[in-house]
Order: structure tokens, then sequence, then C-alpha cells
């Protein structure tokens, strides 16, 4: 039978917890909810969608972050993440509410739950996605300039094509635009530091809807012996404010010593390309792009890298990149505020250099 799109309403955000505490991802999809609403309708709610137990306090912050409404699904067999649990009453959610679009983070709970979601609900996901649309106008633009359409299955006049999906494709040589043109809810994950959080705003409130879950413990396969967990992250570049990335151009595994000295004088973490961690210089964990990690710092410094499209998918947003690179021709140039063209073990020494002048400076005249 043919889904009735017009039974079909609202935006939901799967808003991830963890022992009680909300995924950054999570609201940085609340705003991104709250601006592709403004798009949709009027009336077009972004909800909060809350899974667990003992976690009333976690709405709040989800108003003040820009949703409308929180959806509340609590029971004592949700209080840790399974597979067979969440999917369960989130599917059970959505048959009884029907929203048009849920939203997840591409998180490791995020990548596992919504396709077993999507599965269930019969309809498409498209994972990953580093942008969404829905104003038919500003999709066709974007597409000329950035993404390949395939005009036979889409009508860009027809309102009902919904959400416009953009995600990189090919081994991120091509940015595809992705539609669920003929069931719903649409479904996209998306990785965590590509969308912006709107500001807080303090004291917001909205309606908290309580859904009492259908579930019992034989709806779990899955038994939770004991979490783990790592000593200490490795490197935190999601929530980075300046990030010193070294690339091939670094030469050897030893460059990442001065990338380290870098880092440390500015206040930075080390990220790296994918060249430099596929040459056993660093470990995956530091590195950005495409099948790396998602960065969006203050400060972003490339340097000794060419600006390959998978690296540039992970950092480009960032609000300002330096590049260093001796190629005056290299790509990455191309999405650079400030480039330096020279010989990094040149140059950075020099801005290390000029760092601690600047910092004799300050001293002084605080001295004073
Ligand atoms: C499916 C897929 C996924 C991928 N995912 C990622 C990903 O997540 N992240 C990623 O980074 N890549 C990814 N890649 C690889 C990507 O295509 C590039 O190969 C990689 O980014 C290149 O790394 P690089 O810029 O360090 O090396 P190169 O492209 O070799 O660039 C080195 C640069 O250093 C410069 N240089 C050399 N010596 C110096 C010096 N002394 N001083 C200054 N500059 C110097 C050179 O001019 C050159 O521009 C992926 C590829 C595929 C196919």
């Amino acid at each position: 039978m043919a889904t009735n799109f017009a039974d079909y309403k609202n935006i939901w955000v799967y808003a991830e917890q963890r022992q009680g505490k909300l995924m950054n991802v999570a609201l940085e999809l609340i705003g991104e909810g709250r601006r592709l609403s403004r798009d949709i309708s009027e009336d077009t709610k972004v909800c909060a969608l809350l899974v667990g137990n003992e976690i009333d306090h976690l709405a709040q912050e989800c108003f003040e972050y820009g949703a409308d409404e929180v959806i509340m699904i609590q029971d004592e067999l949700l209080a840790n993440y399974t597979t067979d649990g969440y999917a369960k009453v989130i599917y059970d959610a959505i048959v009884e509410m029907k929203p048009e679009i849920v939203i997840y983070g591409a998180t490791h709970i995020g990548r596992d739950l919504a396709p077993r979601v999507a599965a269930r609900c019969n309809t498409g996901l498209t994972a990953d996605c580093t942008r969404l649309d829905i104003k038919v106008s500003n999709y066709i633009e974007y597409n000329k300039a950035n993404t390949t359409l395939n005009t036979d299955t889409l009508d860009p006049n027809d309102p009902d094509t919904g959400i416009k999906q953009t995600r990189p494709a090919f081994g991120g040589n091509l940015m595809a635009t992705i539609i669920c043109p003929r069931t719903r809810p649409q479904m996209s994950t998306v990785r965590p530091g590509v969308m912006q959080k709107i500001e807080r705003m303090e004291g917001a409130t909205g309606e908290i809807i309580n859904v009492k879950p259908e579930i019992s413990a034989s709806d779990i396969r899955t038994k939770l012996v004991e979490i783990v967990k790592h000593a200490k992250e490795l490197v935190s570049l999601t929530d980075a404010e300046i990030i010193c990335s070294g690339g091939r151009g670094l030469g050897d595994a030893s460059g990442f010593e001065l990338i380290k000295e870098f880092a440390d004088k500015v206040g930075g973490v080390v990220g790296s390309s994918r060249a430099a961690v596929d040459a056993g210089w660093i470990d995956h964990s530091h590195q950005v792009g495409q099948t790396g990690t998602t960065v969006k710092p203050k400060i972003y410094f490339a340097c000794g890298i060419s600006g390959a499209i998978q690296h540039l998918a992970g950092m480009q947003t960032s609000d300002i990149i330096v590049a260093i690179n001796k190629d005056p021709d290299a790509p990455i140039f191309e999405v650079a505020d400030f480039g330096i063209v020279g010989d990094l073990y040149k140059v950075i020494p020099e801005i290390i250099k000029e760092w601690d002048n600047a910092e004799e400076l300050h001293d002084h005249a605080m001295a004073k």
C-alpha cells in the first residue's frame, strides 16, 4: 500500500545519551532540525527523541538547544543501549506518531541503530550526510556547483521529493544528493561536528511527550555484561579549538615531533592526513577526513597536506584554515584562508619563535 505522505509530520532528532549525558552531535542535529523545519512549514516541529532510563533531566537541555518537543521513552530495560531494545521502542513510536524526517548522529550507536529502524520501517536511510536541504531552489543551485543529479528520478518541482541528503560517494570523488521519494519517514545519519548547534537559549521550555514503551526482557537478545571504557580518549579532535595536522609532506614519522611541539605551543591537538596514518607515522585516531574524524575547529593548520577531496571532507568547515605547503599549486590553498608557500620545516619553527616573542611581549605589557 502506498504511503500517504500527508500523515507524516515533524522532524525527529535521535538525542543520543550515554550514562545520562547528551552527546554533542544530538545538540548539533537539533540545531540543524530547526533550520530544516523553517524550510518545510511554520508548524513543523523539531522533536528530540530521548530513550533511556532516569533521563528526565536531559529534556531541558534539548529545549535550550532548540527542540520544540521532547519525546521521552523510558524503561529500566532501556537504561543501557541495546540494538534490539532501542530499535523496537523507536520503531513503535514512529509507527504511532509518524515523523516526516528522523536524523541520527553517525556515532557508533547511531550507525548501528538507524539502519535497523529504517529496515523495520521499510524506508530509506542515507548514511554520513554532510548536508541536508529542503528548499528546491537551494538544492538546484547547490547541485550545479557541487553534486551530480540524476534527473531521471527527480522532479525538482515536486514538493513531495522532500529532503535532499548530500554525502560523499565513490571514494569521496563525487558528492551525491539522495532523495527518498516513495517512503516515509526519511532518515539520515550525520557525522559529529558537521552541523552547528544554535546558541543556547537559557530557560527555554517545550512540551514533553512521555511514551510508555512496550518492551520485555525477551525482546532483547543481547545481555550487557560489563561496560569497559578506554582509559582515556586517544585524541579529542571533535572538540578541539585548534588542530595542527601533518601529512605526507612531513617526510617521516619524526616530523610529528615538530607538529606536536607546534600544537603544544598554540594550545591545539595533533591531526593528520590518511597518507601519514597509512605510512604508520601516527595512529588512526588522529586522522581527519572522510574515513577519519570530521572536525570544525576555530583554526586548522594543514602542514604538508595536499588537500585531497577526502581530507577536505573532514575539515573544510573549520573557521580558519592555514595551509603550509611548498607547492604553490596544492589544492589545499583553494580552501585556505591563509596560505604559506614554503618548507614546513622552516615555516613552523618560525611560527613557534614568533609565538614565543608574542608571549614575551604580552608578559612584558602585563608586567607594566
Ligand atoms: C575512500 C578513500 C577515503 C579516504 N579518506 C581519507 C581521509 O579520511 N583523510 C585523508 O587525509 N585522506 C583520505 N584519503 C586519501 C586521500 O585521497 C589522499 O591520498 C591523502 O589525503 C593524501 O595525504 P597528504 O595530503 O598527506 O599526502 P600528499 O597528497 O602526498 O601531499 C603531500 C603534500 O605535502 C607537500 N610537501 C612535501 N614536502 C613538504 C615540505 N617539506 N613542506 C611543505 N609541504 C610539503 C607536497 O607539496 C604535497 O602537497 C582517502 C582516500 C580514499 C580513496
